[in-house]
């Protein structure tokens, strides 16, 4: 009776956890989705705290307390471009989390749990290999984000043989656990090799891949969670690592699919700086940039009836969302319509720009997918493109040698006027010059996204 009330509780949380995902799809109804989550996750803890299982209460809150005044600081502090390393930080957790419950449930000799023996062997192996991966990988990407460690693809000869040979190793070591239990040395020295195999998968990666096989890693996190729910025969702990498993794999497709570029290309390939064979600065640029000055950027607005803005990674870096928003605001009030053309992978995560403009509550009706809003881009008088660079260039469509070939993009070329709000001429991620600077109805407004954003509504507050 007992075992029905937990594992009915699990089925509501779950429930929950697919209802709150359901919610997070759509900003209208994300806070709902969390909040549901949240519950859902609270009714699992506290089922799970009162199973029998429970061997000492003291450990337990002492690490809730722990843990929560350490997510909670973080939280607090993190920079929203930053963000990518702590979700890094917290997948490779899950990871370690993985490996010693898995371990320690092997080392009681499956006392700890119902589990049929060889679903406690075949799980705890793929849990400490899955979760070593998850960890040691996401220590290297947390640590080529944070500039710890080279950000380049650190690659030597034979090392896609030397990954093929670890994964035999690795494997074998399994099987080893899966036949002899008993040897729980086995188990660490799976532990230990999938280590080295989680370094040398991520290490090859460029820097700025990261946040894709952040995702990646993610949805290991996921398998490795679902694995220790089969060495404890906990159904929540299945279904919720299930879902973290395909999320992370859909993430990892969708931003994929955005830089128009597969995964293999991201986990083997290295993006060709500076594009190979593609036009130089100098011939995309010389002569023909023209600059303009905020109060110049204002007679343009004032005369403008619809606006679009683009914001990209730039925008975040100089924290410029609030006086974006602000701009919209005096501009709808003179009577222009005022809309926010947001590119999936525009900044260093996605959805990062929906959450930054959310942080500045712009209304969601607002904020228009790239597909919506380029069919109207010819109807547009100003576009303002702010501290965005690879999801407007339009040698995406132009350039089919071009790193960026048939990467979707926002048509921002097509308003009648662009402005581009940037510091310099510098490229973007893709490290390639934008022949969007020098189109004849574009003008530069070189400087910090925020300031210059201040500058244009003080010269239009004076206009
Ligand atoms: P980009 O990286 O292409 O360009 C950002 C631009 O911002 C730079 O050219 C820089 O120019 C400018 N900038 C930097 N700091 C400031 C500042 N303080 N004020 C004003 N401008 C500034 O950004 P996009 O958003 O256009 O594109 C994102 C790129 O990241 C894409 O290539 C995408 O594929 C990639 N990517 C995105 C992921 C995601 O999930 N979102 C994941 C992985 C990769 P300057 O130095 O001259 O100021």
């Amino acid at each position: 009776m007992y075992d029905i009330i937990i594992n009915f509780s699990y089925l509501i949380a779950s429930v929950l956890f697919i209802f709150g995902l359901k919610g997070l799809t759509h900003p209208r109804t994300a806070v709902r989705g969390n909040f549901l989550g949240a519950c859902g996750m609270f009714l699992a803890v506290v089922v799970t705290l009162t199973d029998k299982h429970i061997v000492s209460y003291e450990y337990i809150i002492l690490g809730i307390i722990i843990g929560s005044a350490i997510g909670a600081a973080l939280a607090i502090k993190i920079e929203m471009t930053s963000m990518p390393e702590l979700v890094a930080l917290l997948n490779g957790f899950g990871g370690a989390a993985s490996i010693f419950v898995a371990g320690a449930a092997l080392i009681e000799g499956g006392s700890l749990t119902n589990s049929p023996v060889l679903q406690l062997t075949i799980a705890t192996a793929a849990s400490g290999l899955i979760g070593a991966v998850t960890f040691w990988g996401s220590l290297v990407a947390f640590g080529k984000l944070q500039g710890i460690i080279s950000e380049n693809a650190v690659v030597f000869s034979g090392q896609q043989i030397i990954n093929a040979l670890l994964a035999v190793v690795v494997l074998g070591l399994s099987v080893g656990v899966v036949l002899h239990p008993e040897v729980f040395s086995l188990y660490w020295v799976l532990v230990g090799v999938a280590s080295i195999l989680g370094v040398l998968l991520v290490i090859p990666i460029g820097g700025a891949d990261m946040p894709v096989v952040v995702a990646l890693l993610n949805s290991y996190s996921g398998l490795a969670a679902a694995a220790t729910g089969f060495v404890l025969s906990n159904n929540v702990l299945i279904i919720t690592g299930s879902l973290v498993g395909a999320s992370g794999i859909i993430l990892t497709h969708i931003m994929c699919k955005a830089m128009n570029r597969s995964l293999t290309n991201v986990l083997f390939g290295v993006m060709a700086a500076g594009g190979d064979g593609g036009p130089t600065a100098d011939e995309v640029y010389g002569g023909k940039v023209k600059s303009a000055s905020p109060e110049e950027v204002a007679l343009l607005f004032d005369a403008a009836r619809r606006v679009v803005i683009v914001p990209g990674y730039g925008m975040a870096v100089s924290q410029a969302q609030h006086p974006v928003a602000s701009l919209a605001s005096l501009l709808e009030s003179r009577g222009a319509t005022v809309e926010y053309a947001i590119h999936p992978v525009a900044g260093r995560m996605p959805g990062h720009m929906n959450v930054l403009m959310a942080e500045a509550d712009v209304p969601y009706e607002s904020l228009k997918d790239m597909d919506e809003i380029n069919q109207t881009f010819d109807q547009v008088d100003v576009a303002l493109v702010i501290g965005a660079n690879d999801v407007v260039n339009p040698l995406a469509r132009t350039d089919p040698s071009s790193p960026i070939a048939g990467m979707p993009i926002i048509d921002v070329d097509k308003a009648k006027t662009v402005v581009i709000i940037k510091r310099s001429l510098s490229p973007g991620f893709a490290g390639i010059p934008n022949p969007l600077f020098s189109l004849d109805n574009s003008l530069m407004l070189f400087g910090d996204g925020k300031k210059m954003v201040l500058d244009i509504i003080t010269a239009l507050k004076e206009s």
